[in-house]
């Protein structure tokens, strides 16, 4: 792995890593600590790595869209692993087209509004722990190109329509502070 590359992903997510959007001291100072170790992406770190995930938000309506994924089985944001050698632009405009169908849909670097830690169990995947940096992507959804091997379904939701239908507490964070 390119070590100038690392450093500039590293770079990126320091200079993201802010404690005011961060849900308390504990995840941002868990941030900092795992920057510190770097092998940041799953190709370098199987079990800890971080993770990218782009709310798609419509301001008109204020609509979320939110997906069934068939990896996990759960409803969420869309959004996916960082890989080796990717600015986080790169990673971000990469499974945006992988999974909403959109080409370089952010032209220039985007100011996350939420860092989570996720724990993960899985019976196939080694991962055990994602942190996950969170972008809002507005967008009204009508250029979507929906990948249907990704998803069991993916639907536009009112955010009290998504709060009852996601489980998983980061996304239930995200949604909150959203919503405001
Ligand atoms: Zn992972």
């Amino acid at each position: 792995m390119n070590r100038t590359l690392k450093n500039e992903l590293y770079g990126q997510i320091f200079s993201i890593t802010n404690r005011a959007i961060c849900k308390n001291n504990q995840v941002y100072n868990a941030f900092l600590e795992r920057l510190e170790k770097e092998m940041l992406t799953r190709d370098e770190d199987s079990k800890t790595h971080f993770c990218a995930y782009f709310l798609p938000f419509n301001p008109e309506n204020k609509k979320v869209f939110i997906t069934h994924h068939k990896k996990s089985g759960l409803w969420l944001s869309p959004g996916g692993h960082i890989d080796a050698s990717e600015t986080l632009l790169e990673a971000l405009n990469r499974e945006i087209e992988e999974e909403l169908g959109l080409e370089c849909f952010f032209k220039e670097p985007q100011t996350p509004f939420l860092l989570t830690i996720t724990p993960i169990s899985h019976p196939t995947q080694p991962c055990k722990e994602h942190f996950d940096i969170w972008y809002s992507m507005p967008t009204d959804g009508n250029r979507f190109n929906i990948d249907p091997r990704e998803f069991h379904a993916t639907r536009w939701m009112t955010i009290g329509e998504a709060k009852e239908i996601v489980t998983d507490p980061a996304n239930l964070d995200a949604l909150q502070i959203i919503s405001r």
